[in-house]
């Protein structure tokens, strides 16, 4: 269509409500935007009342596949490919009447109706004037079009602004907050179904993510921690990068299994885990950590366990998952794109010593007299001492 350009219009929620901070939460967007395109042809990021447009410069602009990636970007809450054109009405008909006419080619009859939103207030017609004047102007153009307000089956949508916007469709977004405007966690990432689910709940509202990955080699082989390299680099998609820290923890895990109880190996081991994370993410600037936890999902996620490995930390930990039940946890993979790796058979640590009868009620002093037969923070500095770590984009 002459005078007229394909553009993608990116509708930003919450974003909306934030005052004072609408500029800092509105660079942070368009700084996500920018990168989640930036290999897919050259485009112009514009701004205007909490709308944001991309204008592909150039033939060889991938408007499919950036579609596609900005349903990704949080802060947006739907998305439109849109045709711009001037804020004129005969403009409008001529190029209304082009694209629907295009649409409705091959179908018998069809049933639409026009729905047109005015920001632009100098416009010279009001948003039911337009609806009602396009409408009749498509349906006298186009015999196989007929009305239908209450369930047409395509709605065209008119948005009236600087310059104006045709389009049909609104695809839903990743909604929340763009990533960056809440400060940054540390995730514990295992190999398992529950933590990248529990990350991407961070991303969504915000939080930037640096992650840490708790590694027994050779009990647990290189592919498990290929895997694991693999979720994080699914959950970059919803970010700029990732900082992964893999911490090696097969002494850890071989000096508790020989000195400490064994219905407590595993609350010992997950109070190691935190102490580790939480050195890490003081000396990286993330302020928590997050884990996968649900309540009651296995024995070391009874209230009581929790509180035993919550007492481990000072800094607050993240459970974005407590309140879920499995099935809900799958189907946030599934949509995100973690399941699929998730559930490939590679052994996690966590698996490699684990008691028959763990404790299910344990009690702090009882833990914290176990643990008094081990050098701690000996062990804890070695770890990090000897912590790979690994940008993953
Ligand atoms: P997941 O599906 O995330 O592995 P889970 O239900 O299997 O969780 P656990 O194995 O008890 O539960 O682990 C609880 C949480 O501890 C995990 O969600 C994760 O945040 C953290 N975690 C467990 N194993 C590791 C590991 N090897 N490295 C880093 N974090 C881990
Ligand atoms: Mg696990």
């Amino acid at each position: 269509m002459e005078n007229s350009n394909r553009i993608i219009l990116l509708r930003c929620g919450e974003l909306m409500l934030k005052g004072q901070n609408r500029k800092y939460f509105e660079d942070k967007l368009v700084r996500n935007i920018r990168h989640a395109i930036s290999d897919l042809g050259d485009a112009r990021i514009a701004t205007s009342r909490g709308r944001v447009f991309v204008e592909p410069e150039g033939a060889d602009f991938n408007f499919d596949k950036a579609l596609e990636r900005l349903t990704k970007v949080f802060g947006v809450v739907s998305i439109s490919p849109v045709y711009k054109i001037e804020s004129d009405f005969d403009a409008i008909k001529e190029h209304s009447l082009a694209m629907v006419k295009d649409s409705v080619a091959e179908k018998n009859l069809v049933t639409f109706k026009v729905e047109t939103k005015r920001a632009n207030k100098s416009f010279p017609l009001e948003s039911p004037e337009v609806s009602r004047d396009l409408g009749e102007h498509l349906l006298k153009n186009i015999p196989s079009l007929k009305v239908d307000v209450n369930n047409p089956s395509f709605i065209f949508y008119v948005e009236i602004r600087e310059h104006t916007y045709l389009y049909f469709e609104i695809i839903p977004a990743a909604g929340g907050l763009p990533v960056g405007t809440g400060e940054k966690t540390l995730l514990l990432l295992s190999g398992g179904i529950d933590s990248p689910v529990a990350g991407w709940m961070m991303l969504k509202r915000g939080v930037e993510l640096e992650v840490v990955h708790f590694y027994s080699y050779p009990y647990t082989s290189e592919r498990a921690l290929e895997k694991v390299v693999d979720l994080a680099k699914i959950l970059a998609q919803y970010c700029i990068s990732i900082k992964l820290h893999i911490v090696p923890f097969t002494k850890i895990q071989t000096e508790i299994n020989e000195k400490c109880p064994e219905n407590e190996l595993v609350l010992i081991m997950r109070r190691f885990m935190m102490k580790i994370a939480e050195k890490i993410a003081l000396s990286n600037g993330a302020l928590s950590l997050t884990t996968g936890e649900s309540i009651g999902q296995v024995a070391s996620q009874t209230m009581h366990s929790l509180s035993v490995t919550n007492a481990a930390v000072a800094i607050p930990v993240f459970r974005p998952l407590i309140g879920m039940d499995k099935n809900e946890v799958v189907s946030i993979a599934r949509k995100i794109g973690t399941f699929e790796t998730s559930i490939l058979p590679y052994e996690d640590c966590c698996t490699v010593f684990v008691p028959k009868h763990p404790k299910t009620k344990p009690i702090l002093s009882d833990i914290l007299k176990s643990e008094s037969v081990l050098d701690v923070s000996g062990l804890i500095d070695e770890a990090i001492k000897n912590t790979e770590i690994r940008e993953i984009n």
